[in-house]
């Protein structure tokens, strides 16, 4: 089966795909469209170009992977259709066996509480080393809710540099720095026979702008010029090794092949598969 083959739709926020002999899910939340004031380094004219209804679709997705032996999700959401979006593919919370977090804002660990307590009973939680620090010593009540529910649960890595052929993690997954968004934020590289895919997390919030100028950043990267540094790293790098990429901010189905193009990058979903 090529990359990317669809194996099914399940309803519109759910799609499933063959990578090797994972099957990888987007399971979508749908947002309000977005507001351009969120954009850092924008030009006018750049924006009337590239957004010229003054918006953007928004999306948040979390990605399941079901590999012959283990459900691993990535990223947890707001939590609002998460469980279920999980159950539209008859898995249920505690079927869950890992969770790899790209990084601990709200929109991606929203579903890993409810009313204070644990979701996802019988799963670790995988973050960098470097995430842990920040969140850690940081105020945020969510994130530290949510490191103290899962505290024997927790499992630390360091981050690799990409194309570092080692695993730090668990065979056919790989965590690869991809820090400013958030201090220890995290991309997944998933393998399996022969094929590649990239879940990046928060690489970029607005692909309608940020493919064609990598270097616009978002008001909530916590370090912009970091992030605006590994968004074109990663970009040059699934470009020129014909990686897809996953991401959690990117419209339905949020998955698709990633090119390099006159200006920036171009994105090509899997499938135009938006709104059935
Ligand atoms: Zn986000």
């Amino acid at each position: 089966m090529p990359i990317g083959t669809i194996i099914a739709q399940d309803n519109k926020d759910v799609i499933s795909f063959e990578i090797g002999d994972f099957r990888v899910s987007t399971l979508s939340e749908k947002m309000p469209n977005g507001n351009p004031n969120i954009l850092l380094g924008a030009s006018e004219n750049a924006l009337q170009k590239y957004l010229p209804d003054g918006t953007f679709p928004m999306s948040v997705n979390s990605f399941l992977v079901r590999t012959p032996d283990k459900n691993v999700l990535i990223d947890a959401g707001l939590g609002r259709n998460l469980v279920a979006n999980l159950q539209s593919l008859k898995v249920a919370p505690e079927q869950i066996h890992i969770i790899l977090l790209t990084h601990m804002h709200g929109d991606h660990i929203g579903g890993l509480l409810r009313d204070g307590k644990v979701v996802f009973a019988n799963a670790d939680l995988y973050l960098s080393q470097a995430e842990y620090e920040h969140w850690i010593k940081s105020e945020n009540k969510q994130a530290l809710n949510v490191l103290a529910a899962y505290k024997d649960k927790l499992k630390f890595f360091v981050a690799e540099e990409l194309g570092s052929k080692k695993s730090n993690l668990f065979t056919g997954f790989r965590g690869i720095a991809a820090y400013g968004h958030t201090p220890g934020h995290t991309a997944y590289l998933i393998e399996s026979a022969g094929s590649r895919l990239l879940i990046w997390g928060d690489v970029a919030h607005v692909m309608a702008i940020q493919m064609p100028l990598p270097n616009v950043a978002v008001t909530y990267d916590s370090n912009a010029e970091q992030a605006i540094a590994s968004r074109k790293k990663i970009l040059d790098y699934v470009a020129k090794n014909k990686i897809p990429v996953g991401g959690m901010h990117i419209i339905f189905p949020a998955i698709g092949d990633i090119k390099a193009a006159q200006k920036g990058y171009e994105f090509k979903p899997f499938c135009e598969c938006l709104g059935m």
